[in-house]
């Protein structure tokens, strides 16, 4: 299986080495050249707003968000999410826009206000690490929307269709059951 990680800006080479712990070859995604022959695609955390001006820039955004609406497995995380959602409540921006959620960008304050916290996931036995950097939540999900974690009320982890998201950095801990469920998705989609 190859899971290719969008490696413009961000945690690229936190998740590759999750991937390469979990025996799974990731590869870079630097132009459309590369997103030939992936099974799955991680789209990082970072800065969304430069990410998206990136995808624009490097001709990628609309085979992307193709690869995405026919079927490719997608895990955001962070600046990821932001880049799949629909809707965001604080910015007047859309970028793949394929994931049918409202999300809040920096929604827990500034740098200063990153926290780490254990929770449940649903489908994953374990409390699971969760850090959140600046980090968005999804204020609101559509009908197809599946809700798999929860802080506090606010939502941190969904499911649609091929899509997974979450608002915490899962590739920051060495806690490996997320990218594994992610792995799950790709051999129940493909
Ligand atoms: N605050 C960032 C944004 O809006 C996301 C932060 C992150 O990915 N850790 O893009």
């Amino acid at each position: 299986m190859k899971v290719g990680i969008l490696a413009l800006q961000g945690a690229f080479i936190e998740h590759a080495n999750t991937l390469i712990n979990l025996g799974v070859e990731p590869i870079l995604i630097r132009n459309s050249e590369d997103l030939k022959n992936i099974d799955g695609l991680i789209l990082p955390g970072g800065e969304s707003t430069a990410i998206g001006k990136l995808l624009i820039d490097l001709h990628l955004l609309s085979p992307i968000k193709n690869l995405i609406e026919q079927g490719l497995p997608v895990f955001g995380t962070c600046a990821g999410m932001i880049l799949l959602a629909k809707n965001l409540s604080n910015d007047s921006r859309e970028h793949l826009g394929t994931m049918d959620i409202t999300v809040k960008r920096n929604a827990y304050g500034r740098q200063n206000d990153s926290f780490s916290t254990r929770e449940g996931f649903k489908n994953i036995d374990s409390k699971v690490e969760m850090v959140f950097i600046r980090a968005p939540y999804i204020e609101s999900v559509g009908p197809n929307v599946e809700v798999l974690a929860k802080v506090d009320s606010n939502i941190v982890a969904a499911r649609e269709k091929n899509m997974l998201v979450t608002s915490f950095h899962p590739e920051l801990t060495s806690d490996l059951n997320v990218h594994k469920y992610f792995l799950d998705i790709i051999k129940e989609v493909r």
